[in-house]
């Protein structure tokens, strides 16, 4: 490999060179320890059969660990100021392609018809912090075009993806990112490796997407739609914020009436229910609804 990009004092020395300035605003905190960075390629399992897609290469630092071992590297980045940069850091590798872009507005599926044959990608990353979850559904969402995850989070996010039932941490991510995947954490990473320093431990968390989702619903958006509900007023009833935020031109009684078919105490919380439990409750409503 060439030289290292990620030690502080090369990360030191092309901030100079180029003058440039972290910007909090797009979650720029880059990792400074080479260890970190062979152990995130490590639980990405990549080979020289794959294609990686990169979100936020910062200096290439992830980017020239991956490019190592895979086939390919695209990788997206939306701060201007970083492209030449990464001209000259990666100015080595042949096998990378960087694209000035905000992962937000960029269609994965299309990426992977453009640049990858319409085969799906293996996604690595130090995320930018501010957009973890939105990144994270619309890949969930978009699993056609992604067979992984290997991420870089908050520690406190990777334990809520990883949370079950009756936990403070569990929501409407840990239900969405359990439908559609197995997780495992991988490693916990102090602030000391990172260049600012965040305020808070990460974890690197690899999110391996099931060929089928882990409960079989007739309707994903209404098993949404519910799990919604269940979470946005979590001190309520299942029974209170369905009648209050539903829609489902029921009355009290009828929706009550719905939970207990579904073998659920309409006094529940969704909170303490697990996914296999808000699949049948959406099921139930699936067949009154479209009866
Ligand atoms: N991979 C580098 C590292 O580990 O040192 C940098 C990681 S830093 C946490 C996040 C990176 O994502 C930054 O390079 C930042 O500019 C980029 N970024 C922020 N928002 C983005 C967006 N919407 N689309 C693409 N890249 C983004």
């Amino acid at each position: 490999m060439t030289e290292r990009i990620a030690t502080p004092i090369r990360t030191r020395a092309i901030m100079e060179r180029y003058g440039f300035n972290f910007k909090k605003g797009f979650g720029q905190n880059f990792l400074i320890d080479t260890n970190v960075l062979d152990n995130i390629a490590d639980a990405a399992g990549i080979t020289s059969e794959d294609t990686v897609l990169e979100i936020g290469p910062g200096f290439g630092s992830l980017t020239q660990t991956v490019a190592e071992r895979a086939k390919k590297v695209i990788s997206l980045e939306i701060d201007t100021k970083l492209i030449p940069i990464l001209n000259e850091t990666l100015a080595d590798y042949n096998n990378i392609e960087i694209i000035n872009k905000d992962v937000l507005k960029c269609d994965i599926d299309e990426l992977s018809r453009e640049k990858n044959d319409g085969k799906p990608f293996k996604v690595v990353a130090n995320l930018p912090y501010y957009i973890t979850t939105p990144i994270i559904m619309d890949m969930l969402e978009k699993h056609s075009a992604v067979t992984s995850m290997t991420v870089m989070v908050q520690k406190e996010v990777a334990e809520r993806m990883q949370a079950g039932p009756k936990s403070s941490d569990y929501g409407a991510l840990s239900v969405a990112v359990q439908f559609y995947a197995d997780t495992n954490i991988d490693m916990i990473v102090q602030p000391s490796c990172f260049m600012p320093r965040p305020k808070v431990a990460s974890a690197v968390i690899t999110l391996k997407l099931r060929d089928k989702p882990s409960v079989d619903v007739k309707d994903k958006k209404l098993f949404f739609h519910i799990v919604k509900c269940a979470f946005g007023q979590r001190r309520k009833t299942l029974l209170n914020t369905l009648c209050n935020q539903g829609n489902f031109n029921m009355t009290k009684e009828e929706i009550g009436e719905v939970i207990r078919s579904a073998g659920l105490d309409e006094r529940i919380r969704g909170e303490a229910m697990s996914l296999q439990e808000f699949g049948i409750l959406s099921d139930k409503f699936y067949n009154i609804i479209n009866k």
